[in-house]
Parts: C-alpha cells; structure tokens; sequence
C-alpha cells in the first residue's frame, strides 16, 4: 500500500479596500513578493497577487485581489467583493482624509461583501512619522468600533505586513 500524505488544499480570497494612493497594492505586493516601489504602477483593470503558504498545517493559495485605479466609491462592481473571506481596510497615516472614508468603505462593503467575512484595519505609511495626521489610538478606536482588527504598517520597510496577513488568514481558515 502506498500511503500518500495528503494535505487540505484550499484558495482564499482577500481584497484591499480604500482610497487610492493609501498603498494597497505595495501592502499586497511586500507580502507576496517582498518588493516595495517608490513608482507608482497604474495597472488597468484587475491584478492578483499570489502566495501559496501553509497556515495551520494547511496548503492555503492566497489571492490578493488589487484594483487599478477606479477606488472611487462605488466605481467597483460587486464581482470583487463577491467570495471574499478577507478585507483589509487601508488608509494612509499621513493623509487624514483617507482615514475619515473607512466608515464609508465599510458601509459599502457591508452592502457587497460577504457577511461573515474577517475585517482588518490597516494605517499604512508608518514610517513616515514626521507627516502623521492620524494618531495610533484614532485608528485603534475606528477598528474597535467597527468590530475589527488593528495594525499600522509600512510597505516601504516592511513593518507589521505579515501580522496583518497572518492574522487574517488564521482566523479565516481556522474556521474551515
Ligand atoms: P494604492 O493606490 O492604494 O494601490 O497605493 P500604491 O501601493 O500604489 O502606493 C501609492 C504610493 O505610496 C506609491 O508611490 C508607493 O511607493 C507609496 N507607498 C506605499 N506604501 C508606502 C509606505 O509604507 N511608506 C511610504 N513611505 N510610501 C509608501
Ligand atoms: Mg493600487
């Protein structure tokens, strides 16, 4: 008899939400690339990236869905939100305006977005202190508020990204 260990192999879904330029798309690629670019990439359309890891002795492939410019509210269609096990909030510490439309990506997540899908909000640019507009507490109060996880992170020098992504994805698959 050939004994085979067989591992459970699963996909999961993530997706970045929040205003443009807050660096969802250097969040989403320090983590599966360990890359950081100070150029701006404006892709068109739909990108995905990819990681295949092991979270809680499971095969997990991870796809980070990034849009390309069109995060107007509302400019994205419910296909992206549609089968998405995580959300990951971004803002950007050192432009208060951004933080002060998470309540309103939240909503329309709310709307689209599947019920019992894991939240985390991110202040991202962490490493930019001196142009901080938005205090650590601020966003520690909005996520308690909104029911969800809490880190502030830098893309650039990759502080925090894999705790927000780990976090995420514990609680997701350990509920499979
Ligand atoms: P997106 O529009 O939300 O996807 O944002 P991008 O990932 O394209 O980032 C917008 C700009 O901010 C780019 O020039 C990035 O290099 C820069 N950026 C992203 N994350 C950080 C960070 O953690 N620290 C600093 N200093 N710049 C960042
Ligand atoms: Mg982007």
């Amino acid at each position: 008899t050939l004994h085979v260990g067989v591992m459970q192999e699963l996909g999961c879904k993530l997706i970045t939400v929040g205003d443009s330029k807050v660096g969802k798309t250097s969040v989403s690629r320090q983590f599966t690339d360990n890359k950081f670019s100070y150029q701006a990439t404006p892709t068109i359309g739909m990108e995905c990236h990819v990681r295949i890891m092991n979270v809680s002795s499971k095969l997990v492939t991870v796809k980070i869905w990034d849009t390309a410019g069109q995060e107007r509210f509302r400019s994205m269609t419910v296909g992206y939100y549609r089968g998405a096990k995580g959300v990951i909030f971004v803002y950007d510490i050192t432009k208060r305006k951004t933080f002060e439309h998470v309540k309103s990506w939240c909503r329309i997540f709310d709307e689209w977005g599947d019920k019992d899908a894991e939240k985390m909000l991110v202040g991202n640019k962490c490493d930019l202190e001196e142009e901080r507009q938005v205090e650590m507490e601020e966003g520690e109060k909005l996520a308690k508020d909104l029911g969800m996880m809490f880190h502030e992170t830098s893309a650039k020098d990759d502080v925090n990204v894999t705790e927000v992504f780990m976090k995420l994805l514990g609680k997701i698959i350990n509920r499979v």
